[in-house]
């Protein structure tokens, strides 16, 4: 199948190996995709080095690379009904999630359409007498992006709106299992009007196609979304050259809820907070650290909302939440939560695969409540990445913090209260890269998004989404150029 894009073709994988795409919802298959591999990535790197190098990119003015951005923004607004639908088969998220999602990537892309030629450079007071000083923002080079299967295309246009608007040029790796929406925005990309070779596509799996992304000497940046393990060895990887790393990593979020908050609404987003897209989210509110004369009431009302959710296929206006992405990704979470009742932790609700035979071809789990938990338990540390939510309590604003903050990670988290200057105190003294107060999930395209701790490096969207992707330069002169004398040959002896 020829859905990679190397060089402005359209080319299918060097050996013709191909992968099934699967429906997690019945497994049916919906596509066929190029399996490349190391030999693939190569060639894409090369054109993407050769467009850096060798093409006009780097120097089409900021405002025209803008332009196309915006463009790409309103063809993904055009073929939002059929963008929308492929990410929900693909994935199994439902609609309404997949459509806020593409409204979000148009949102993305015509952000950065806006910012490109709005990040110029300084000029600097130079201290010296008779000279100047100016910095000035360039683009990287040759970026390798490599995206994830929860998130595939919202994760993508984090890292192409950014690198494009800079002027670099790339080669991008999504998912083996959920490339179907990344193919067609890069379908959208050429009709917009980039450059051959300045955006590149290479589909296959990670230990081939995302090493030799991370291992090349000619890629001089790499920007990862996706577990903590792969990670640390695109780190170790991307060592070789000392290339820029921009990591994008899980968490383990903190929801914390007082006594004083308005009861109803966080109950509501306590659930979106957790079993939004079946817990598969970086930024799920996964840790409910409720304060203890509140656990009774809030508790048994969600367990109540608990019963009530409707599974089913995402693609069903009256689903609430779709399957898991895959069967190895669901028995994951199996043993997590077999874990969690190992060490303790009381079960409430869920914890197993649901019985109903109408769901039985879709990698479902169903939502699931453990209380009693502690800080130091497996499912309370562990990046769960399914529906599942560890109840822990406290009794001081003091142990509030501590409690969220017991943990590796540091990508966001919330706090429930109606008293604002305790919310302030609270997101204060959170390591963590959001903080929503009386929120949860909100991302916005003008704000930066990344994590503290092992939840990442770098920042993605906002100006410093833009600034991973350029290099700062000084360029000092001298305006009035006069010997120095300072060595004897010099002094004309
Ligand atoms: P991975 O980290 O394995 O995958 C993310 C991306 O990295 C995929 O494109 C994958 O390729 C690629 N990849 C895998 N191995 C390598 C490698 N050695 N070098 C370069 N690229 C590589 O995530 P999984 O999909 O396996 O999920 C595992 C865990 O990661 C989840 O349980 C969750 O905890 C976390 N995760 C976090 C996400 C986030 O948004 N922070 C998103 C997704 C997962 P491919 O899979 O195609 O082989």
């Amino acid at each position: 199948m020829k859905n990679m894009l190397i060089n402005g073709a359209w080319v299918e994988a060097h050996t013709k190996a191909e992968r099934e795409i699967i429906n997690p919802f019945n497994q049916e298959v919906l596509a066929v995709a190029a399996e490349g591999d190391t030999t693939d990535a190569q060639l894409a790197i090369e054109a993407a080095r050769a467009a850096f190098d060798q093409g006009e990119w780097p120097s089409v003015p900021a405002a025209e690379r803008g332009r196309l951005l915006e463009i790409t923004a309103s063809f993904i607004e055009r073929d939002i009904d059929e963008l929308m639908k492929l990410e929900t088969l693909d994935t199994g998220k439902t609609l309404i999630e997949s459509e806020a999602d593409m409204k979000d990537i148009a949102g993305v892309f015509r952000y950065y359409a806006g910012l490109a030629d709005k990040h110029g450079g300084d000029i600097i007071d130079s201290p010296i007498p008779d000279s100047t000083s100016k910095v000035v923002q360039e683009p990287v080079g040759v970026c390798g992006q490599i995206t994830p299967w929860n998130y595939p295309l919202l994760q993508a246009a984090w890292k192409l709106a950014p690198a494009l608007a800079a002027g670099n040029t790339l080669v991008l790796k999504p998912s083996e299992i959920t490339p179907l929406t990344t193919i067609k925005v890069f379908e959208l990309m050429e009709e917009a009007g980039f450059p051959e070779g300045v955006i590149n596509l290479v589909l296959g799996p990670g230990h081939t196609v995302g090493q030799e992304l991370a291992a090349s000497d000619d890629v001089d940046l790499i920007s990862f979304t996706g577990g903590i393990e792969t990670g640390r060895k695109i780190m170790q990887t991307a060592s070789g050259n000392m290339k820029k790393i921009a990591l994008e990593l899980g968490g383990k979020n903190p929801n914390i809820v007082f006594a004083d908050c308005d009861f109803d609404i966080a109950l509501d987003q306590a659930l979106n907070a957790v079993y939004f897209h079946a817990g598969q989210v970086c930024s799920a509110g996964a840790r409910l650290i409720v304060e203890a004369s509140l656990h009774d009431a809030f508790v048994a009302a969600l367990e109540e909302r608990v019963k009530a959710i409707r599974l089913g296929d995402g693609m069903e206006e009256a689903t609430e939440s779709g399957p898991m992405i895959s069967a190895e990704h669901r028995e994951k979470v199996r043993k997590l939560v077999d874990i969690g009742v190992e060490e303790g932790a009381n079960l409430l609700i869920g914890g197993k695969y649901p019985e109903d035979p109408a769901l039985a071809d879709g990698f479902f789990f169903l939502p699931t409540i453990f209380t009693e938990c502690r800080s130091d338990m497996t499912i309370v540390q562990e990046e769960v990445f399914g529906p599942v939510l560890t109840v822990e309590t406290f009794q001081t604003e003091e142990e509030a913090a501590k409690i969220a903050n017991d943990s590796i990670y540091g990508l966001a988290g919330a706090v429930w209260t109606e008293d604002i200057a305790k919310a302030e105190r609270i997101a204060g003294k959170l390591r963590m890269g959001t903080v929503w107060i009386n929120d949860f999930h909100p991302y916005i395209p003008q704000a930066p998004w990344g994590g503290y701790k092992q939840s990442g490096i770098g920042r993605e969207l906002g100006k410093a989404g833009l600034e991973e992707y350029t290099e700062q330069k000084h360029i000092f002169q001298n305006t009035k150029p006069a010997p120095l004398h300072w060595f004897s040959a010099a002094k004309g002896r």
